[in-house]
């Protein structure tokens, strides 16, 4: 019961406050109004004061008239105040002190009216200081709603239930709803369904700890049944005192998403083109080197040699393009199999020790495992990792693979003791075209695609690929796959 009733009266003040106090309305109220309106408080105090004579005029003589002041502060500003505590004393004095019926200079209870005077004018300095800060909260205000209703990114808060609690009005210029409308939305209902079970899981692990955030990028349907792409970022404010919610900012992004379909339809239609002629190419080149090995040519069969190994090169270089493209458009096959693991890394040591004179390939492999997945998927990480310990260990050194099988996982680790990886750095390197750049490593040639590759075969096989590393030190490379990864998988959907 005491709530409403609270709620009621403050719900008065605040209005008594938009209207008294408001430095805009004190200066847009005319003149004559506003010393009218301190004539008329003076009048009714007095009326009031003379009717209930024995209680509030007889013993408390200025009572009812500190009213009229903050009133008339509130209502006019300074001059008015000063001007009602004028009209205040004069007319208490005539009423309400003895001698009764005049105003006598040398009342006996004038340091009564000098009291009430300094009172009153403490009363109005305070009465200036509610307005000076009711302008700044104002200013404040005003500040923060021109720059969320002015920025391109639509801002709501939401409860920990998913209903939302505040929405800016760039929500119209994003999405079409005006914000009545999108704040009775259930978000799940515009939010596509590929991404609706990853917003609910990393919503839910947000909520779990304090100032917690993440980004999503989805897509949401707009007012007019259209997809538009949105960046979100969800973070959790529930504990911070002036906002109680989880704020969300969605910020459009439908013209880059369609710029990065355009640069990777481009680029897959470019690899494509350039597959074939290089492949033919190849195979001339191996034609051509076997006719002059015949013929014992051997500075020809050389140059073709050179030529051969820098066109295997441009195929990597392709082959790496083409993956991206299928990993972006989610055609990325796997071929699955059951191999033998320990023999797939023996064929390849033995094929990549080949390239390099300069360093010695170890291997320290537990007994022979058969696994299910993509042998040559699995291949292409391997060679990647050794591939990329001989480039980053330009001064040589052993590279060290270990393989441990236990349960139903088996780990692999590709150790260098090359230039290695700053701690900033190393969580980076798995993604898309990620090269470590520094002056040294401009000498190294690559696209910054093999690690990206890699962890996208890894986790498709329901496995995980990691480093550590120090710089300077060299870099150890890890991956851990399951033995057979449709287990896995079923496992992983059961559990959920
Ligand atoms: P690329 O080698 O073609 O640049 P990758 O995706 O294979 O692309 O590697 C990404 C980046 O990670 C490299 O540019 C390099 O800076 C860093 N990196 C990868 N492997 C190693 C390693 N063994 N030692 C040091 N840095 C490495």
């Amino acid at each position: 019961m005491a709530n409403p009733i609270l709620n009621y009266y403050l719900k008065i003040a605040k209005a008594a406050n938009r209207y008294l106090w408001s430095e805009n309305a004190v200066k847009e109220r005319p003149f004559h109004i506003k010393y009218l309106f301190v004539i008329f408080l003076v009048i009714i105090a007095t009326f009031i004061k003379l009717y209930f004579y024995k209680t509030i005029g007889g013993q408390t003589p200025f009572l009812l008239y500190f009213g009229v002041i903050i009133l008339s502060a509130g209502f006019g500003g300074i001059i008015p105040a000063i001007f009602a505590t004028v009209l205040s004393a004069l007319v208490a004095c005539y009423f309400f002190l003895p001698p009764y019926r005049q105003i006598k200079i040398d009342n006996p209870d004038i340091a009564q009216v000098f009291v009430f005077v300094g009172e009153s004018l403490f009363l109005i300095a305070l009465s200036g200081a509610v307005t000076r800060a009711n302008r700044i909260v104002k200013n404040a205000n005003e500040r923060f709603k021109s720059l969320i209703e002015n920025i391109h990114d639509a801002i709501f808060v939401i409860d920990p239930n998913g209903k939302i609690l505040y929405v800016s009005p760039t929500i119209e210029k994003l999405l079409g709803y005006d914000k009545r409308q999108f704040k009775v939305l259930e978000l799940s209902t515009i939010i596509d369904k590929d991404h609706v079970a990853e917003l609910r899981k990393k919503y839910v692990d947000m909520i779990k700890t304090d100032g917690k955030s993440f980004t999503l990028q989805c897509k949401v349907l707009n007012k007019n049944g259209e997809w538009v792409w949105v960046d979100g970022t969800f973070a959790n404010l529930l504990n911070h005192p002036s906002v109680r919610g989880v704020v969300c900012n969605f910020r459009n992004i439908t013209e880059r998403v369609f710029l990065e379909k355009q640069k990777d339809d481009f680029i897959s239609i470019a690899t494509h083109e350039l597959k074939t002629p290089v492949t033919s190419i190849k195979a001339y080149a191996q034609i051509l080197l076997k006719r002059f090995n015949k013929e014992g040519n051997d500075s020809a069969a050389n140059m073709i040699a050179k030529m051969d190994g820098q066109l295997n090169k441009l195929i990597s270089l392709i082959g790496d393009l083409l993956d991206v493209t299928k990993i972006e458009g989610g055609r990325l096959q796997l071929h699955e199999e059951f191999y033998e693991f320990n023999a797939l890394i023996k064929e390849l040591v033995e094929e990549l020790q080949r390239t390099t004179d300069d360093h010695k390939i170890i291997m320290n492999l537990a007994d022979e495992l058969k696994i299910y997945g993509d042998r040559e998927r699995v291949g292409q990480v391997f060679t990647n990792l050794i591939s990329n310990a001989i480039k980053y260990s330009p001064s040589s050194g052993d590279i060290v693979i270990t393989a441990s099988g236990g349960g139903e996982n088996v780990t692999v680790c590709v150790k260098d003791s090359g230039v290695g990886i700053s701690g900033g750095n190393q969580s980076k390197v798995f993604e898309r075209f990620y090269r470590v750049s520094g002056p040294e490593n401009q000498t190294f040639p690559g696209l910054g695609l093999g690690l990206y590759i890699s962890q996208e075969i890894i986790k498709r096989q329901g496995g995980k690929i990691w480093v550590e590393s120090e710089k300077d030190k060299g870099s150890t490379f890890c991956f851990q796959l399951p033995i057979d990864y449709r287990l896995h998988l079923k496992n992983n959907k059961e559990n959920k």
